[in-house]
């Protein structure tokens, strides 16, 4: 297989995907953003075991779909296999959030369905996001943690051909076409969560986005540039 050579450019956006949702409050110590490699599709980037909000360029390195590393001995996170298994089951997928936002687990664990009420997530699309039961395939003794090949193909089942997928009393897993959108789609995911929790305390009665509207609105906001561009400056060493 052929060795990716990241550009600087694809090294430094994925740097500073991290530290935005660490920004951001939608990763902390734990997390991590990936993206697909430009020059060799069957390879992704992701960083070493650095926190999120300590991303530097230097901390990411190529990793192949079987998640094994690309031509380097860094390590890298524990539940990698959440990437490598989304990356071969969605030629589509560009770039990949995996957090643990408090914002999303209650719609993972209690049965509330998880739907867009605020334009800026309407990419989640009108029916509710799937959720992830790891006890399903693997029994009521893991760790919760997506720790094997098989658990990471389990998950992109999950996810299906959907853009994010919940996983109980865990997380969350988002899925773009690059980092940018992946990064937009994460923090907006967050954010819808929180107005939905809001209006649900409030005891109103939601109007979701249709997915008329939902379609609408991701496809002016495909490449996210104002929201990178904003996020990117608070960030910037
Ligand atoms: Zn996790």
């Amino acid at each position: 297989m052929k060795i990716p050579s990241p550009s600087a450019a694809e090294r430094e956006d994925l740097a500073l995907a991290n530290r935005m949702l660490a920004q951001q409050g939608v990763l902390d110590g734990y997390g991590h953003v990936s993206a697909r490699c430009l020059d060799v599709p069957e390879c992704y980037l992701i960083g070493d075991r650095t926190p999120p909000g300590n991303v530097r360029a230097n901390n990411i390195h190529p990793w192949t779909l079987d998640d094994e590393p690309a031509g380097h001995t860094h390590p890298t996170y524990t539940e990698r296999f959440i990437h490598g298994q989304i990356y071969r089951a969605r030629p589509d997928v560009g770039g990949i959030v995996h957090c643990h936002a408090p914002e999303l687990i209650p719609y993972g664990a209690a049965g509330i369905p998880l739907r867009p009420i605020y334009h800026m997530a309407g990419f989640q699309g009108e029916e509710p996001v799937p959720v992830f039961e790891i006890r399903d395939e693997f029994g009521p003794d893991t760790d919760m943690l997506i720790r094997t090949m098989p658990q990471g193909q389990s998950l992109a089942r999950s996810l299906g051909d959907r853009a994010i997928v919940l996983m109980r009393g865990h997380g969350a897993t988002i899925a773009a076409s690059s980092v940018r959108q992946a990064v937009y789609f994460a923090l907006y995911a967050v954010m819808n969560a929180r107005i939905l929790t809001q209006t649900l305390l409030l005891g109103g009665k939601p109007t979701y986005i249709n997915a008329n509207e939902g379609r609408n609105v991701a496809s002016v906001m495909r490449d996210a540039s104002r929201t990178w561009d904003y996020l990117a400056a608070q960030v910037a060493d």
